[in-house]
């Protein structure tokens, strides 16, 4: 037996719900060490092509590193690895173009990524809009959001993995014909449950946003204007359906294909289901989140680990890339010839209660800063080493490391992960989210709902000085200003190559007016996209409240 993991029990929870292995009547067939043994030992792999791989030390530096709860790679690693589906990342782009096999040969990809516990998202920019001509049969086009339904339906039908549900995005360029239908289709509670809806926003739009002007909305079939709307008309109704639903949000596409690392590979034009990770059709990609509460030694960081734990995280990665299967030929081919991984961090605001640094101040985006320029520098470093022996990743030539002249074997390393499950397993805040309270309800993947109290907050709520403590440094996500919450993104954004999970939380008095201040001032910071929610703005909540004010 090997020495135990500490895990608490909303972590024991998740990982038996589902993550052990069970055989057919339902017995479970190991316990979470064995989990993080059958990954390490698996990943580790990975290293049997290099012809200086070390496959039994690596599996044991990995297999610490997950025990420590110090690094988790995404779940469907933790699902897959070892077993016979071994589909091991967690995002998916898929095209759809404007034709009906594109589209039904994607849902049945969808389907089958699905079943992985992959989450997928599609840009649907390129379908003709309602009413338009089908020469075929000589009838009309039903329009993108008909067709998004087909995919949310089908989603519907396949529990992922068994038992995680599918995760879609769906994204609109905003000068579609079809974008009011879009912006305001989940308004409606019942429609698209399984999508999360982003309008992907142009450089160009948001000039004639400043400019009070009107835009031309384009057909996509003949590249003609098919109609016109105001530019601070349309971003006003935008932000009033994000009011009323927390839908759709808005990606920056401008900004995120200045930061593509393959353009000569071709043009992104979609993220993953939480907008951290922009890809192109076909590419698959892998995360991996370093815990930084587990960092702190004697109140102060601890670079040495975290620049340690950094080289082993792109390693690991990387080997994910190598050992993984793919749902399709064309998925492979693009993922194999990128290599993308997605290297992040969680538990941020843990780590700023523990050092004395409140969320909402100058001191925690210094902190972040240096954190995760030393992750992007040290990650750079890494992916570096492994080029020089492996090889750089095969679209290498004409990309901008090339450019730069630095041999990569990745062509991104970082991304700012949600880390939903991944923070219930190591007991700590998710991502880079201020704490959501510190007593409050959540909905369990699998559906039940639990009491949690921040671990942090427990140790502290007997001390004397409680209540001046939990003002100073237990900030809860509505209680920190919008701004504040966009000064982190952008601080983490700043040096990351992918994107950044983060939802601007808003109090239930803020309105649309705020929402349309938020939007602005994200593209100004050259955010890559940005997610507003609004408390008891939808009547389905995965985090709530508690009752103790
Ligand atoms: N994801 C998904 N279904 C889910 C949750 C997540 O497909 O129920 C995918 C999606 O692409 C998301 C990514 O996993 O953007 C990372 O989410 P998160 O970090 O919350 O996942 P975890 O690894 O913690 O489960």
């Amino acid at each position: 037996m090997e020495g135990s993991v500490q895990l608490d029990d909303n972590a024991l929870l998740v990982l038996r719900e589902r993550y052990l292995i069970r055989d057919e009547a339902g017995t479970l067939l190991e316990t979470p060490e064995e989990l993080f043994r059958r990954v390490a030992c698996s990943v580790s792999q990975g290293e049997n092509n290099d012809p200086e791989g070390r496959s039994a030390e690596m599996e044991e530096a990995f297999y610490e590193m997950m025990t420590s709860l110090e690094f988790l790679p995404n779940s469907p690693t933790l699902m897959n690895a070892g077993r016979p589906l071994g589909q091991l990342a967690a995002c998916f782009v898929l095209p759809v173009e404007d034709s009906l096999d594109s589209i039904f040969d994607s849902v049945k990809l969808t389907a089958k990524i699905h079943q992985t516990g992959g989450g997928t998202g599609f840009s649907f920019s390129r379908l003709r809009p309602k009413n338009d001509v089908v020469k075929s049969t000589m009838g009309v086009a039903s329009g993108p959001v008909s067709f998004i339904r087909v995919f949310n339906c089908a989603t519907e039908a396949i529990k992922q993995g068994g038992t995680r549900r599918g995760a879609n995005m769906g994204i609109l360029r905003i000068d579609h014909p079809d974008i009011m239908e879009f912006v305001a289709i989940k308004r409606d509670p019942a429609e698209l449950t399984n999508f999360n809806l982003s309008v992907a926003i142009t450089d160009e739009f948001m000039r004639s946003y400043e400019e009070n002007r009107d835009v031309a909305l384009i057909n996509p079939r003949t590249k003609k204007a098919a109609g016109k709307v105001n530019a601070r008309e349309l971003l006003r109704f935008i932000a009033e359906a994000a009011w009323a639903s927390g839908e759709p949000g808005v990606i920056f596409l401008d900004a995120i294909n200045r930061a593509n690392p393959t353009p000569h590979v071709g043009e992104i034009e979609a993220t993953n289901p939480c907008g951290e990770q922009p890809l192109l059709p076909y590419e698959s990609c892998c995360l991996g989140s370093i815990n930084l509460s587990r960092i702190v030694r004697n109140g102060g960081i601890d670079w040495q680990r975290l620049q340690k734990l950094t080289h082993l995280g792109v390693r690991f990665l990387d080997d994910v890339v190598e050992v993984s299967t793919y749902p399709s030929e064309e998925i492979r081919a693009m993922t194999s010839g990128n290599r993308k991984i997605g290297l992040g961090v969680m538990g941020f605001a843990h780590l700023l209660i523990r050092l004395g640094i409140p969320y909402d101040s100058p001191d925690a985006e210094r902190t972040g800063g240096e954190i995760i320029r030393l992750i992007e520098r040290e990650s750079k470093i890494a992916s570096n080493r492994l080029a020089e022996k492996r090889g750089p990743f095969p679209n290498f030539k004409g990309s901008v490391w090339d450019r730069k002249n630095l041999l990569q074997r990745n062509a991104t390393t970082t991304t700012i992960a949600p880390t939903g499950t991944l923070s219930i397993l190591a007991g700590t805040s998710s991502g880079v989210e201020p704490i959501y309270d510190i007593r409050y309800k959540r909905i369990l993947p699998g559906g039940i709902e639990v009491e949690v109290e921040d671990p942090l907050w427990r140790k502290a709520k007997d001390r004397p000085d409680a209540d001046e403590l939990r003002r100073r440094l237990f900030r809860k996500a509505y209680e920190v200003s919008p701004f504040a919450h966009l000064n982190i993104q952008r601080t983490f954004q700043s040096s990351v190559d992918n994107a950044v999970s983060k939802t601007v939380n808003l109090p239930e008095t803020a309105t649309a007016d705020d929402i349309l201040d938020i939007y602005v001032a994200a593209y100004r910071m050259g955010l890559k996209g940005t997610t507003v929610f609004r408390n008891k703005s939808r009547g389905y909540q995965i985090l709530s409240c508690g009752t103790h004010q």
